[in-house]
């Protein structure tokens, strides 16, 4: 990219490059125009005649050389560093940095956490609690002092003509304070006043000293980023103030919001009433006099909309773009013969179940079509999703191709593995596991056999996607349990075929908004019904008083020949809580509360191989009580077990509880959960456990545990494949979501490629965005 300099002398060179780029020569006339965004250079075209052809021609290069250098300088404006701004030396812009502030567009987005309203001037004997106000006076005493509780604190009294108010500081340093808040000092101050008894207060407030003679007013007016408006709030770290945030802010609201470009079509915007880009943002970095405050301070307003909208309409034009690159793409069409799945279903002791089947003809049209399959089954807990998986797999082997099963833990792969093993042995398939835990010769043998194409459905954790791990003829790859891995993760192992088809699925149902923003370039199916004969888990939430009645409950239930899982959230006891630990209390149930019944542990400290053996013996009722911790969370499958214990269900997510309990209520016998907790909950603590207790709904479940944790929480890991937006919400703004959604695919659908005029900075802005996280390099 050609570089523009201005020398010394303030004279601006364009190098030769360019010069030749743009048709100039030395002595050529250059116009320069000054627009709102940039500089326009013009050729000061030339009165020697040309032909017709030739001049449109040259100007319509012209003006596209234009478009790209004035797009690059408004791109390299955005980028400057935050040091070389006025005002922001090296230590201010370290202090910026930490909280991720490095260049202008990290500023920009950076928006204030609150606002405050300084419009209007109050008298103190005015001041309304529960209000930040703007107040002057003269300091009339100061003096450290001491709560009752022995806590010291340091409080001035400051009065106008119309009465006092009591400023209090607490964890100040009284002797700096003392010099500070000298008697008859005058000043302007802001601060939240609150009410005690008679008394108000304000607690460390913001102070504007006067000088002596000084007039108020004048001040006031002079300083207009800090008063007489609506002020922004920002989050800060320490070392930074508000002030000079709000100094700095403004500089560079001032000089670079021109440089933001304005991509999204007015006719999406419009019908909208959302604010361009540049607009929105100065808005919420200097609001106006007339904002609204309640709007501003809840992220309501339409600015706040129409940065959410643009980055939620970039995110979604990705996916949009994405399903339609797989669509076009070249895939395996498969045919659909019957072959294994026809004698699977015969060996198998139930009938699938109508959403089973529905959702198994989705996956074969897709199988069978020319493109690959980029599929999503979503499908609560028991709702025999495993299955499905097999049938699609088989499918794939009818063809004579092999197939890749993931799942996200040990434990859940080694299962899956026994499962299809079971079946498939029966239909003299080879199957084969992969886990980090297999070594050496094993292991070999086994990537061998993958290698060779003689393992033809491979069962594994993350090791499958290893880079050692090739496929003969992968044909289908299918990922459990998605949240738990990321799009990164998806994307190789497409790549360990030829565009072989994908399938999700997903046992925590995800809530609509999130789905649309982790899995948009997905089809989706919904597993919408548990196999028959399920009898509903009844829930209880009960406090440690109860132990003994809930341990009569273990006995009561192994008597009747069911089996129970006891879950603990840790494995070792720490020094700091006060949680007991898997291990410890395992020992202690085995010894003195069950000495008679038979105790396993499982936790994620074990070995693959003891962690199997465990599982194994459970499974054949070898072990009456299973104590663990959440390593059996996704997954397990044991029909006999009937009752769970949960302990500690308040340090558990929501979903995650949700999984836990969906591991009894798998066979014919009613089946029991019960969250105990230590007692005093914090009232979301308990609204959330409520949510269990009312519910099996797992999309009530999500819906509820999303609002409480957030997207991030909720999803439980960094690599979850969401996108850092900066500014908008998945929670907050969900409308907005689905407008830019449907915006984008739209938008996408008039111009498929993105290659109409007006289109192509949007495509080239979107790969700078989120090329590389949506792996759209090849559309660029
Ligand atoms: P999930 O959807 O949670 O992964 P699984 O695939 O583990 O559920 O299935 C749960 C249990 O339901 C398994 O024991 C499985 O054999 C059984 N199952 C699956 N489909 C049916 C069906 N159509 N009828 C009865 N039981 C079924
Ligand atoms: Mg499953």
């Amino acid at each position: 990219m050609p570089i523009v300099t201005i020398d010394k002398a303030s004279q601006l060179s364009l190098p030769t490059e360019l010069l030749a780029r743009l048709g100039l020569r030395t002595g050529d006339a250059v116009s320069i125009e000054v627009q709102d965004d940039g500089l326009m250079l013009r050729k000061v075209v030339s009165p020697k005649p040309l032909s017709d052809s030739f001049s449109r021609n040259s100007n319509h290069i012209q003006s596209e050389e234009t478009q790209t250098l004035k797009d690059t300088v408004a791109r390299k404006n955005l980028e400057t560093r935050m040091q070389f701004i006025k005002g922001v030396g090296p230590k201010l812009s370290e202090l910026l940095s930490k909280r991720g502030i490095n260049t202008v567009e990290d500023a920009l987005y950076f928006l204030p956490l609150r606002y405050e309203d300084r419009r209007e001037v109050r008298p103190i004997q005015a001041l309304r609690p529960g209000f930040t106000e703007v107040f002057t006076g003269q300091v009339i005493t100061s003096t450290s002092k001491t709560t009752k509780g022995g806590r010291g604190f340091f409080e001035t009294l400051v009065g106008d003509e119309s009465g006092t108010v009591v400023l209090k500081w607490f964890n100040s340093n009284a002797t700096f304070m003392k010099r500070i808040w000298k008697t008859g000092r005058r000043g302007v101050f802001t601060g939240e006043v609150s009410q005690f008894g008679y008394q108000r207060e304000v607690h460390h407030p913001d102070v504007e000293w006067l000088a002596e003679e000084q007039d108020v007013n004048k001040v006031l007016a002079g300083d207009p980023v800090n008063f007489g408006r609506i002020v922004p709030v920002y989050p800060l770290t320490e070392g930074l103030n508000q002030k000079v945030m709000r100094k700095v802010m403004r500089e560079i609201v001032d000089l670079f919001t021109v440089s933001i470009q304005e991509l999204i079509p007015k006719f999406i915007l419009n019908p909208m009433r959302l604010p361009g880009l540049r607009d929105a943002l100065r808005l919420l970095h200097l609001p106006p006099t007339d904002g609204m405050l309640d709007e501003l301070n809840s992220g309501r307003t339409l600015a706040h909309q129409a940065i959410s909208f643009d980055e939620f309409f970039f995110w979604e034009l990705g996916l949009a773009l994405k399903k339609r690159g797989t669509a076009l793409e070249e895939g395996i069409p498969f045919q659909v013969t019957h072959c294994y799945t026809k004698q699977l279903v015969k060996l198998l002791p139930f009938e699938l179940t109508g959403a089973q089947r529905r959702v198994l003809s989705e996956i074969k049209n897709d199988m069978m079509a020319p493109h690959p399959m980029h599929r999503l089954v979503q499908g609560d807990v028991g709702s025999g999703k495993t299955l499905v998986a097999l049938m699609a797999a088989l499918v794939a082997v009818e063809n004579g191709y092999q197939v890749a099963i993931m799942a996200p833990t040990e434990i859940l792969a080694e299962q899956h593995w026994h499962t299809i093993h079971s079946w498939c042995s029966k239909l003299g398939l080879e199957t084969a596991l992969i886990t980090s835990g297999l070594k050496g010769k094993e292991k070999a043998a086994v990537l061998a056999r993958i290698a060779d194409g003689s393992a033809q459905i491979v069962i594994g954790t993350h090791a499958v996607i290893q880079e050692k791990v090739e496929f003969a003829r992968l044909g289908l790859g299918v990922i459990d349990e998605q949240h738990r891995f990321g799009v990164l993760q998806r994307g190789i192992l497409r790549k360990k075929g030829i565009n072989p088809d994908i399938l999700v699925m997903t046992a925590t149902p995800i809530p609509r908004t999130l789905a649309m923003t982790l899995y948009g370039d997905l089809a989706l199916s919904v597993i919408d019904e548990l196999p028959p004969n399920r009898t509903p888990i009844r829930t209880q939430l009960l406090f440690e008083n109860k132990r003994q009645q809930v341990y009569e409950s273990i006995r009561e239930e192994i008597g009747k020949g069911h089996q129970a899982y006891i879950i603990y959230p840790l494995v070792e006891e720490t020094e700091k809580s006060d949680l007991k630990a898997a291990a410890q209390m395992a020992e202690h149930l085995n010894a003195e509360v069950f000495p008679d019944l038979r105790l396993g542990l499982l936790h994620g400290r074990m070995t693959p191989e003891e962690k199997e053996t465990v599982m194994a013996a459970f499974k054949a009722r070898e072990v009456d009580i299973l104590v663990a911790t959440t390593v059996i969370e996704v997954g397990i499958d044991v029909p006999n077990a009937t009752l769970m214990v949960i302990e500690h269900a308040e340090r558990f997510g929501l979903s995650q509880l949700h999984q836990l309990r969906g591991r009894v209520g798998r066979g014919v016998s009613s089946s029991r959960c019960i969250l105990m907790t230590p007692g005093k909950l914090s009232e979301e603590g308990e609204k959330r456990l409520r949510v269990m207790t009312s519910t099996t709904d797992g999309f009530r479940i999500a819906e509820a545990d999303l609002e409480i944790r957030g997207p991030g929480d909720f999803l439980g890991t960094r690599q979850s494949g969401l996108p850092d937006f900066r500014v908008a919400s998945i929670l907050r703004d969900g409308a907005i979501l689905e407008q830019a959604r449907q915006a984008a695919f739209d938008l996408l659908a008039s111009d498929p490629e993105l290659i109409q005029t007006g289109h192509v900075p949007l495509r080239k802005e979107l790969l700078r965005r989120w090329g590389q996280r949506l792996e759209l390099g090849a559309i660029g």
